[in-house]
């Protein structure tokens, strides 16, 4: 399928990182740098805690802030969850879902991701719905087996016409928070079938949707990962704590 002009998007999950203060420190090495950022989006995905002070300090300036997850409910007795319609009040542009931590240490389900994808864009909320194998499957050849059940699954509320407004990221678990990152050839052809799974939807959609790669992104392999075919940018989890090494990942995504 021939590339689209779709614009690179790089994604800053933190994790259970970083207090207000140090959200703010962050903001305010990296802001002025990311002003030079044309052509390529930026997220940053505090902790819920730091969302409002990264919202604040972010405004006027293009780069977004996105929740690490949300229920799929606006309000209820859900004690311990925040719900998208919270996450739009304070200004959230998105939140991700599905992510591998979420799914295996806190048991987030395909059926859960069923409901929470389409609540986060009725909500108006950016999802960035991350799918991956784990090493097990991957050896035992069934990566398009659990790529294709998840992306099915979790998308599977979600009208064709919408389609491109999720963003995808393609997370390897065995690349995530390990050192050891895909090849860029692995990335090229897992983020090739799951954009052939959207495109079994819808083939405008499947040409449009942005497909990132995550697991182990440095400012050394970020160019490598991100000029393959289809690569569409970045969600990157220990090198987006520090500035410097973040903004260097956000430059290789423009080329
Ligand atoms: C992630 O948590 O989404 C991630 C990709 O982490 P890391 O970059 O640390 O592997």
């Amino acid at each position: 399928m021939p590339d689209a002009p779709r614009t690179p998007l790089v994604a800053a999950n933190w994790k259970m990182n970083k207090t207000r203060a140090e959200a703010r420190a962050f903001l305010d090495s990296f802001l002025p740098q990311a002003a030079e950022l044309v052509g390529t989006d930026v997220a940053i995905c505090p902790p819920f805690t730091a969302l409002e002070a990264a919202i604040e300090r972010c405004g006027g300036t293009p780069v977004v802030v996105a929740a690490q997850n949300a229920h799929h409910e606006a309000s209820g007795a859900f004690t311990g969850e925040v719900s998208p319609t919270m996450l739009v009040e304070l200004g959230a542009w998105g939140a991700i879902a599905g992510h591998s931590e979420r799914r295996q240490l806190f048991g987030e389900t395909d059926a859960a991701l069923a409901l929470k994808v389409p609540a986060l864009l009725d909500a108006g909320l950016v999802p960035i719905l991350c799918v991956g194998e784990t090493e097990e499957e991957r050896d035992a050849g069934r990566t398009e087996e659990v790529l294709r059940r998840q992306v099915e699954a979790d998308l599977d509320g979600v009208e064709p016409a919408r389609l491109a407004e999720v963003v995808i990221a393609y997370e390897p678990v065995w690349a995530i928070g390990t050192g050891r990152n895909a090849t860029a050839a692995q990335a090229v052809d897992a983020i090739g079938f799951i954009r052939s799974l959207v495109s079994g939807r819808d083939r405008a959609a499947a040409e449009a949707v942005r497909i990132l790669y995550g697991g182990s992104v440095k400012a050394g392999n970020a160019a490598e990962l991100l000029g393959g075919e289809g690569i569409d940018g970045a969600l990157v989890g220990g090198a987006s704590l520090d500035p410097e090494e973040f903004v260097e990942i956000c430059r290789a995504a423009r080329q």
